[in-house]
């Protein structure tokens, strides 16, 4: 079986969620190529693959530079219609850009059948069996899937032999340049900013004071609610899902309602209708499911934004940028204009979340929730060492939430945790480092090791 694995390299090593795939892809077949677009310098990270066995092609060309989601499918399509394959293989989402757009967009363009968020895949002769975070799913080969982290890497054998990268550019290619590069990219980076959102006056007490702090925020009760956005709107928007109803409430004077059918229902209501904007919620579903539409229709689709905001006219996307402290401004120049969205998924008044700083002290995480009647969340980091389950986990590529009080115990406070709290009535904070991050985005901290 000829397995494909799209790759990418991030600062100079292989995406973890790509690791992921190749590994998988290594257990199944040794007829195994990797394929990654990049800059040329990723060919030293790309080189040790070989040693695995691997055949590794670099799809690099200046003209390429810049492509968004869009135009970096288009690529990579153009690029394995030359190849043979009968799976491709991609990791769910890039550490960097993390939009998880890629996989569903490819496998638009190839035609082929798609399956995200695998834990663990099987082939037999004629289709694949995947174990995916929403369940069993199985499908007819070729397809592509994409897989979390569930697999592990293996080291090349001290025996094995570096060979060498096969690189292709346009001239091999011949690519449609109107279609590549930042001319062939719909979504625009208008600018990127320190995160100011969600920043707080923190005061610092003491952990005595905690619980009795607690019951006075619980008896005040009459807290000012989430800020939302309150400028000019849009005519209409459409609103794929419920959840995601309220977002766009925020920015339309008439949201229309359309329901989570299959890719191919909503492209052609899209044609047929033409709405300047779709929303869709940033679940599993939606991470999916727009990505493929937006391919169809062959427009920008903006990931995760945080925030939205419209002159009437163009919608001005906000989302966590560059793996760090920084927001960027995003603006679609295709029509429809597309992004999916953080809406809030949980509505309990208290929410205790532990971090990698509670891992060893979880017990005691438990204890102070059920004290508090409160629920429980975590941050990356921990559900990362596998202490806590995924669907705890808070944050940009887990749950967003806005209960009354949010209690952050052992969180570094990463923007990517942050953003998804920033709704909360009231933030208290607990971390022995008194610089953290998180005390910058709490009302209260306590600088004391839990
Ligand atoms: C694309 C992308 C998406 C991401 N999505 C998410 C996401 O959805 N959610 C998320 O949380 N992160 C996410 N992250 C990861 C995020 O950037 C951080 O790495 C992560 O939040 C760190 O987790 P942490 O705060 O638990 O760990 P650390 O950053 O390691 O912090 C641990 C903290 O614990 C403190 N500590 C140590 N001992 C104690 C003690 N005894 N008591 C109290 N405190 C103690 C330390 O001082 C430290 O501040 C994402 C990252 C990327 C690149």
């Amino acid at each position: 079986m000829k397995i494909l694995v799209c790759v990418k390299v991030v600062k100079g090593e292989l995406n973890p969620f790509d690791e992921s795939a190749l590994e998988c892809a290594l257990q199944l077949s040794d007829d195994v190529t990797v394929v990654s677009m990049g800059p040329k310098s990723s060919e030293s990270a790309l080189k040790p693959l070989t040693r695995l066995g691997a055949k590794v092609v670099l799809i690099s060309d200046n003209c390429f530079a810049g492509s968004d989601t869009l135009a970096t499918s288009y690529i990579l399509s153009t690029a394995i219609k030359g190849m043979e394959y009968d799976l491709i293989l991609c990791g769910r989402q890039s550490i960097d850009g993390d939009t998880a757009q890629v996989g569903p967009m490819l496998s638009q363009m190839l035609g082929i059948p798609l399956i995200t968020n695998a834990l663990k895949i099987e082939v037999n002769d004629d289709s694949v069996f995947a174990a995916t975070r929403l369940g069993d799913e199985s499908v007819k080969l070729p397809a592509l899937v994409a897989l979390e982290r569930g697999y592990v890497l293996r080291f090349p054998s001290i025996f094995s032999k570096v060979g060498e990268v096969k690189i292709l550019d346009n001239e091999a290619l011949g690519c449609d340049l109107q279609k590549c590069g930042l001319t062939g990219s719909p979504t625009k980076v208008l600018e990127t900013f320190e995160n100011e959102r969600g920043r707080r006056k923190c005061r610092f007490i003491l952990m005595d004071e905690l619980l009795p702090l607690i019951d006075e925020l619980i008896k005040q009760n009459n807290v000012e609610s989430q800020k939302t956005y309150d400028g000019t709107k849009f005519k209409s928007v459409w609103a794929v899902g419920e959840e995601v109803y309220e977002k766009a409430k925020e920015i339309a004077e008439e949201v229309i309602l359309i329901e989570k059918s299959d890719p191919q229902t909503i492209y052609e209501k899209a044609i047929a209708e033409k709405p300047d904007v779709i929303l869709w919620n940033a679940d599993f579903w939606g991470r999916k499911n727009a990505p493929i539409v937006a391919a169809m229709l062959n427009t920008g689709l903006c990931a995760d934004c945080t925030a939205l905001e419209t002159d009437g006219k163009n919608l001005i996307m906000y989302r966590p940028a560059q793996g760090g402290n920084i927001t960027a401004k995003i603006k679609c120049v295709t029509k429809p204009q597309m992004a999916t969205v953080r809406t809030k998924s949980d509505s309990s008044d208290i929410i205790i979340s532990g971090g990698k700083g509670v891992a060893d002290s979880i017990d005691k995480l438990y204890e102070l929730a059920e004290k508090l009647g409160a629920e429980i969340g975590a941050s990356r980091g921990l559900v990362d060492m596998n202490r806590m389950p995924y669907d705890k986990q808070i944050g940009l590529t887990g749950k967003t939430v806005s209960p009354k009080i949010y209690i952050a115990v052992g969180i570094s406070g990463a923007i990517h945790h942050t953003c998804a709290v920033e709704g909360s009535t009231t933030v208290i904070a607990i971390n022995p480092d008194k610089d953290a991050r998180i005390f910058d985005y709490a009302d209260y901290g306590i600088v004391e090791r839990f």
